[in-house]
């Protein structure tokens, strides 16, 4: 079997309300999707969401990205992915949501080929997500009114954005227990915002509001100072940011950094690495999240397919789908009741796109 075309095409999608991080503030969900034929009459569809202040990816570079990987592709066979990753990454290093929107478009024909839901391909250990849902950045009060609200839509783990002040970081946790009580999970995400004695005293903080986890509380490099805070506090530290491959996992093993790591497939060059960060996870004890960037539904199925199948994977963080209005232009890969996510069971994504 050999690919034959390669077609992409941006979409932009203005958010409910705008979303703030540490990072930034973002107003639109602005996304590549992705379609690979083949000579035998399948397809996949795969999709790229940079987001510049992680994988230093614009739109226009996945768009100029895939144009070059288009050429280099067409005449391959697209179950040899292994091979097109190497490809990929012989020629351009980095660029890692363009080559996660190729990889996602290959494993579901391969899905399709072997007429098979994707969680089943890559390991088949259940069908069902349970995702959080984020709370951005606003005032304690707004966010504990906004953490109230999502429990009592039934979401039962929150994630909740920090990182700009350490002291409203800690009210904002305070104030959230008190809206919400003890049966919620909880877990915070600073997104580089803290230093080491920042990220020591908020996390020693939150322990009495038990928050199961801080997710990026130092800048990406600073794996070494992750290992400092792990040694003061309960919580557990989670690594986001700093890791983006296996290659990253691994540092963060042998420097007994983290208690979890968040693997996002826009970080991982899609689900052929992200595998790889999780093997090396799982063999030195450590779980796994998968995360998302402001993703639509073909990134985030794929995601979701890949924390159903592992039993290694026991969080999910894919809610950005829901910030969007819903699209006609992509449709299937999951059903959702509340926070749960049922993956169809249909060959590869079984996502419909009308591209
Ligand atoms: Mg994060």
């Amino acid at each position: 079997m050999k690919i034959i075309d390669l077609k992409y095409e941006k979409i932009k999608v203005k958010l409910k309300k705008p979303f703030v991080v540490a990072l930034g503030v973002v107003e639109y969900c602005e996304t590549v999707i992705v379609k690979i034929s083949t000579d035998e009459g399948y397809c996949g569809y795969g999709e790229g969401a940079p987001f510049s202040p992680v994988t230093g990816e614009s739109l226009d570079t996945v768009l100029f990205t895939l144009e070059t990987f288009k050429g280099l592709l067409i005449g391959q066979d697209p179950l040899a992915i292994e091979r097109i990753h190497y490809i990929m990454d012989r020629t351009i290093i980095g660029n890692t949501a363009a080559k996660a929107a190729i990889d996602i478009a290959l494993h579901d024909i391969k899905g399709k080929v072997m007429n098979a839901p994707l969680y089943k391909i890559l390991g088949g250990f259940d069908n069902k997500v349970q995702t959080d849902m984020t709370i951005g950045i606003a005032s304690p009060e707004e966010m504990a009114e906004e953490a109230k609200q999502r429990v009592s839509e039934g979401f039962r783990i929150l994630k909740i954005k920090a990182g700009i002040s350490p002291e409203n970081d800690i009210e904002v946790i305070r104030l959230i227990r008190e809206a919400v009580g003890y049966k919620i999970r909880l877990r915070m995400d600073a997104n580089q915002g803290w230093n080491v004695n920042d990220a020591i005293r908020v996390s020693q903080a939150l322990e009495e509001y038990k928050v199961d986890a801080i997710e990026q509380a130092l800048p990406y490099w600073n794996i070494e100072g992750a290992a400092i805070i792990r040694k003061r506090t309960s919580v557990k530290v989670m690594l986001d940011e700093a890791i983006h491959d296996h290659v990253d996992a691994l540092k963060a093993v042998k420097t007994q950094s983290a208690d979890l790591l968040n693997i996002k497939l826009m970080k991982s060059c899609g689900l052929y690495k992200a595998e790889k960060i999780n093997a090396v996870a799982e063999a030195a004890g450590i779980n796994c999240m998968v995360g998302c960037m402001l993703e639509a539904r073909i990134a985030i199925t794929a995601a979701a397919s890949l924390v159903a199948a592992k039993r290694n994977i026991t969080e999910a963080d894919l809610d950005t789908f829901m910030y969007c209005q819903e699209s006609e232009l992509i449709k299937g890969g999951f059903e959702r009741d509340c926070d749960i996510l049922t993956l169809l069971d249909k060959p590869g994504l079984g996502i419909e796109v009308n591209m």
